[in-house]
């Protein structure tokens, strides 16, 4: 039996929400060993937290997402981080998601200094960081480049970018999460550049509901998607599929200290 790990799943998101416990039953049936929760707004910590109550196969993190930092200042997103984590470290195994989005209008200087707040919070309770990186790579390394030492591990989610970018992210002991991206037909320039990231440091993810893997995009995402991704890996990187899973299922442990 191949088990696989969905290292980024957004339950709290509306279409997903109300089926959370069907979908985690189906994943369970389908070898998905864990499932790691995605929290992108930490007002809404709680009820992601109760969402997933009951299923232990589900990790969960805490984190406010570059889009939301419009309007939260620092010292607010360091206490809910803090209180939150020191309420509930048995679930959270992460902070995150955060990181930078130059994509959209959200000022730059109020997503610096939310990452840099949540990778302090970071630092001090030696949690692994999930990182959301959108047309930012040059900030994006300046800052790892300033953290990277003291932080505990980082993973760039969902991964897309430059090669330079990539090689930057090695250098700096980055582990990747790769998602239904690499399916997309326009995505010729991205599997490219996922052959050389080392296959101890790469897991994988669906991102549900977003990023439905090709062939079954317009429709939402789920966890069962997640095979899809993995035999594409496979094809590019010319690997087994039983060794992929057995080695980003690892990683994932790895990386978020789970010793199951
Ligand atoms: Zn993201």
């Amino acid at each position: 039996m191949n088990n696989l790990i969905d290292s980024h799943v957004n339950f709290g998101h509306e279409s997903l929400k109300s089926s959370v416990s069907d979908i985690c039953k189906k994943a369970l049936e389908n070898n998905i060993e864990r499932i790691l929760s995605i929290n992108s707004n930490i007002y809404e910590f709680q009820k992601d937290l109760d969402l997933v109550k009951g299923f232990d196969f589900v990790d969960i993190s805490i984190g406010h997402h570059p889009n939301n930092t419009s309007n939260i200042s620092t010292r607010e997103i360091e206490s809910i981080l803090i209180e939150n984590i020191n309420k509930f470290e048995d679930k959270i195994v992460g902070i995150g998601e955060t990181g930078l989005d130059y994509h959209y209008e959200v000022p730059k200087n109020r997503q610096i200094e939310s990452f840099e707040t949540h990778l302090d919070v970071a630092t001090n309770f030696k949690l692994p960081c999930i990182i959301h990186m959108r047309d930012a790579e040059k900030d994006m390394i300046n800052i790892l480049e300033k953290y990277h030492k003291k932080l505990d591990k980082i993973l760039i989610h969902c991964f897309t970018g430059s090669k330079e970018f990539a090689k930057k992210c090695i250098d700096l002991n980055c582990y990747f999460s790769l998602s239904g991206i690499i399916t997309f037909k326009n995505a010729d320039k991205l599997r490219d550049i996922i052959k050389i990231l080392p296959i101890e440091r790469v897991i994988f993810e669906t991102d549900s509901p977003y990023l439905t893997p090709d062939p079954f995009r317009g429709k939402i995402n789920n966890p069962l998607y997640l095979k899809i991704i993995l035999e594409k890996y496979c094809e590019i990187t010319g690997n087994n599929f039983a060794k992929i899973c057995k080695i980003s299922t690892n990683n994932y442990k790895k990386l978020f200290k789970i010793n199951v």
